[in-house]
């Protein structure tokens, strides 16, 4: 820990603080899908779930942008849940035709869109060709740029190409955004963090295979992280295997919290100031009241002394 390219984050004393703790304090699921078909059944029930969960806030991500309109719908329904709009990388071909940075910022005007994407590139899955992604990534990288709405960022097996395109585009200018569902090395962490990213973690943090990825996530500044479920997919232990849903970014939390050594109240507090100071349209929302001024003048300048 001594060599850490990293400045040190604000760490808290270890606590004995029980699970519940970070109920109260809320949470906030940075990443869900509900607007899939896994929760058409129980849309209402979900969301209450998650409210009686603790959690405070969830923003439901576009992946289509000819599928806006049910994301917006959520959004629009539920003082709770914010939107993105963007064009997931597995769907940029079919959706490239339809897709402009015009376009874009006309849909992020909505009051309830917070953010752009999610975008990217997965050349893991590969469904859409790597050039179609590409095209794709680009157009939204300006127009996040343009509406200074932040940009989420999906990447999977494409660490070079996803910096590199960010760094092109952006040509010095800064971005803001979150690199969801992290699962990278330091390498990544370190250059998107450089880059002003935020990262957002996942229920795989809980999953016992992944050691590699909490030593990287140990390193990373606490005013840079965000928590989320991804639902419906990728539930946390002890849910692992079923439906993920919102409710359950409590586990994300708490083993994050035990992962930095904080007490669960304060990760979950530090995690939905760093969500209110990215998505600034949801600061004005329902957690009216929460300014702290929470001291992160200190991390003002986290990351950018690593950019080369
Ligand atoms: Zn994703
Ligand atoms: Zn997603």
């Amino acid at each position: 820990m001594s060599s850490s390219p990293w400045p040190a984050g604000p760490r808290q004393a270890p606590s004995s603080d029980s699970p519940e703790a970070a109920l109260t304090a809320g949470v906030i699921d940075s990443h869900c899908h509900l607007e899939f078909p896994d929760f058409a059944a129980d849309t209402e029930e979900t969301v209450a779930r998650a409210r009686r969960a603790g959690v405070s806030a969830m923003v439901t991500i576009g992946t289509y942008l000819s599928r806006t309109a049910p994301v917006l719908a959520l959004g629009e329904r539920f003082t709770d849940v914010w939107c993105t709009v963007g064009v997931h990388p597995h769907n940029a071909e079919g959706e490239l035709a339809g897709l402009s940075v015009t376009r874009l910022a006309e849909l992020g005007q909505h009051p309830k869109v917070v953010g752009l994407g999610e975008t990217g590139l997965d050349y893991f899955y590969e469904h859409s060709a790597r050039d179609a992604q590409q095209e794709s990534f680009r157009r939204h990288i300006r127009a996040s740029l343009e509406t200074g709405l932040p940009l989420i960022v999906h990447t999977r097996d494409a660490d070079d190409d996803t910096l590199r395109l960010l760094e092109e585009e952006r040509a010095g200018a800064p971005l803001s955004g979150i690199f969801h569902c992290f699962s990278g090395n330091d390498r990544l962490a370190e250059a998107a963090l450089g880059l002003g990213f935020h990262l957002s973690i996942s229920g795989i943090i809980t999953f016992k295979k992944a050691d590699a990825l909490r030593q990287t996530v140990a390193r990373v500044p606490v005013d840079r992280l965000l928590v989320e479920t991804d639902s419906p997919y990728l539930a946390p232990i002890p849910h692992r295997g079923r439906r993920n849903e919102p409710a359950y970014v409590v586990h994300t939390a708490v083993a994050l919290a035990g992962l930095l050594g904080m007490a669960p109240a304060a990760l979950a507090a530090a995690t939905s100031a760093n969500f209110r100071r990215l998505f600034r349209r949801a600061e004005s929302g329902n957690e009216a009241g929460i300014e702290t001024g929470s001291g992160t003048e200190a991390g003002t300048g986290t990351g950018k002394a690593q950019t080369s």
